[in-house]
């Protein structure tokens, strides 16, 4: 048995996976979910981490090491996070793999939560069998994770990915980034929720599917905005799967079907009725499961092995 802890922290839950992967297919053993404690900032998450890794060591045998996923921008080689906007704390420089790893006796590994929904519905879900793969997460933000070849690809720092902060219209809105017209600022659940009239994203589905033209017209923009970023990453590495995920994913052919037809329409450098653009299938435990995945030595769908230091 090869078991695998992953952690997958938000501002509101922390959810966690047990991933076994001794076969070609891995396999979900167990799940759990509480809120995460940010009554003291950054100091508390780190301590419920720790807390939760060892109840979890302590009831299942064999785990044999931990992965972390977290939103915003990260450094994942040296385990320590430098900017994220909604988890309450002071997050800039904070170390949290060593002290996890030291609480379990087990390596723990840090990964962004988009690049561990890639990772995890790669190897699990709507992924499956996919050579290139690129995640979308649809939230508070519009986050990304790329597989290329059938392993997740990193980039410098572990950057790569970071599909919502493609410019889509130069000089637009400014995004949170620092950018002026990222594909966030159209695409983020908050911006459909207000191009729709509505007090949140959950109201746009809802009245969109109850064929309020406003609402429609939101989903068809936002769905635009979202295959022209999609065109531009599939002419460029020539993904042939595209998964959606995160609440917004929810609003399913509202988006799917835009993005299909912007793909028919600016991508013309290969069969485009080849690439499929589907919604996950893992739900909320997709970053917990990615996270796990992305913290065992063993790289599955692996065509060539890993460099030599
Ligand atoms: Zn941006």
């Amino acid at each position: 048995m090869s078991l695998h802890l992953g952690l997958d922290v938000g501002g509101t839950n922390l959810k966690w996976a047990v991933v076994e992967r001794e076969s070609l297919e891995p396999r979900l053993v167990k799940t759990g979910l509480l809120p995460t404690d940010t009554r003291g900032g950054e100091e508390s998450v780190v301590r419920q981490l720790i807390e939760v890794a060892r109840a979890v060591f302590g009831d299942i045998d064999g785990v044999e090491s931990v992965g972390v996923g977290m939103p915003g921008v990260l450094d994942p080689a040296a385990g320590v996070t430098r900017f994220i906007p909604n988890i309450p704390g002071n997050w800039d420089g904070v170390q949290v793999t060593d002290a996890i790893a030291r609480g379990v006796e087990a390596p723990c590994h840090l990964i962004n939560d988009a690049r561990a929904f890639a990772l995890a519905e790669h190897g699990l879900g709507a992924g499956r069998g996919a050579t290139s793969m690129l995640g979308i997460t649809l939230g508070t933000g519009v986050g990304g994770g790329l597989i290329l070849d059938g392993r997740l690809h990193l980039g410098y720092q572990g950057t790569a990915g970071e599909f919502g902060h493609q410019t889509i219209v130069p000089d637009g809105p400014p995004c949170g980034c620092g950018n002026r017209g990222c594909l966030e600022t159209f695409a983020r659940a908050g911006a459909i929720a207000a191009a729709s009239g509505q007090p949140d994203v959950e109201g746009a589905v809802a009245a969109a599917r109850a064929g309020d033209p406003r609402a429609q017209q939101a989903f068809r923009d936002a769905g635009r905005y979202l295959g022209i970023g999609v065109s531009n990453v599939v002419v460029l590495v020539g993904v042939d799967r595209v998964v959606l995920g995160g609440g917004v994913a929810a609003a399913g052919e509202l988006l799917l079907g835009p993005i299909r037809e912007e793909l028919q329409r600016r991508v013309h450098v290969t069969d485009v009725t080849r690439i499929e653009v589907v919604c996950g299938e893992l739900g909320i435990w997709a970053g917990a499961i990615g996270a796990a995945l992305h913290s065992s030595p063993v790289r599955l769908h692996a065509p060539h092995p890993d460099p030599l230091p």
